[in-house]
């Protein structure tokens, strides 16, 4: 990790009081602010490459088979997930779908908009309240809610493939019963929960290094990682 240690965890500590902040949080700290007004697919481009700076680009991790409950693991590259080439930045524009009578204008999502979503108690509906700027059947304005869920849909689709960085899904065959699996790799919550153990990994440390030493918090996240490691086997 190439990254001061008192900066990442000033990160976590501002994070656990702003969960729907938390991205931007950590992209800011790191020194990579995006607006929040950037779409989700280009947050999540800026994310994965820190990722790839902290904690390196191998991807490993496990889930239970949705079929016959077998312990799947998971390794893959950030490559794998990193849309290339990296798709027009969209942020902001006004997109457009018609279907037969009806027309809908809109623009994509963006942490500002799932922010607030999450805080209202996340539905769809809401998501589309915030991104639709106009809405018509058979030219004439209706409200997000009129529209059918079938044009909604499409609306929907229209943004993924806008912005195909924000929906990152993972094809799994299942070794024991080959059922096929579609996961959703969201590299917001996975690299919040990485700082998250990092954090209490190296703050269970601090506890160690302060009890055996009278070392301060400050003095001990000074040391390079592998004084830290030294003294730790000290104590030990
Ligand atoms: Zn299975």
């Amino acid at each position: 990790m190439t990254v001061p240690a008192a900066d990442l965890l000033a990160a976590w500590d501002r994070g656990n009081l702003d969960t729907a902040g938390r991205p931007l949080t950590l992209l800011a700290a790191m020194g990579r602010p995006v607006e929040e007004h950037l779409s989700i697919g280009r947050r999540d481009a800026a994310l994965l490459e820190l990722r790839a700076t902290l904690f390196g680009t191998p991807v490993r991790g496990a889930m239970d088979c949705p079929a016959c409950g077998e312990l799947l693991e998971l390794a893959f590259e950030l490559d794998d997930v990193k849309v290339t080439p990296a798709s027009p930045d969209r942020s902001g524009t006004d997109l457009t779908v018609a279907d037969g009578r009806f027309e809908v204008s809109f623009r994509l999502p963006d942490t500002a908009d799932l922010a607030l979503v999450s805080m209202a108690g996340s539905t769809a509906t809401t998501l589309m309240d915030r991104c639709v700027r106009s809405a018509t059947r058979d030219g004439v304005e209706i409200t997000v809610a009129e529209l059918p869920v079938e044009v909604v849909a499409l609306v929907e689709n229209r943004m993924e493939a806008a912005d195909p960085q924000a929906d990152v899904r993972l094809d799994l065959v299942c070794p024991v019963c080959t059922a096929g699996a579609e996961v959703a790799f969201d590299i917001a919550s996975f690299l919040w929960r990485e700082v998250d153990a990092w954090a209490r990994g190296l703050l269970a440390e601090v506890h160690q290094l302060a009890g055996a030493y009278g070392w301060t918090e400050a003095d001990i996240l000074a040391l390079g990682p592998a004084r830290r490691r030294f003294y730790l086997e000290m104590t030990a």
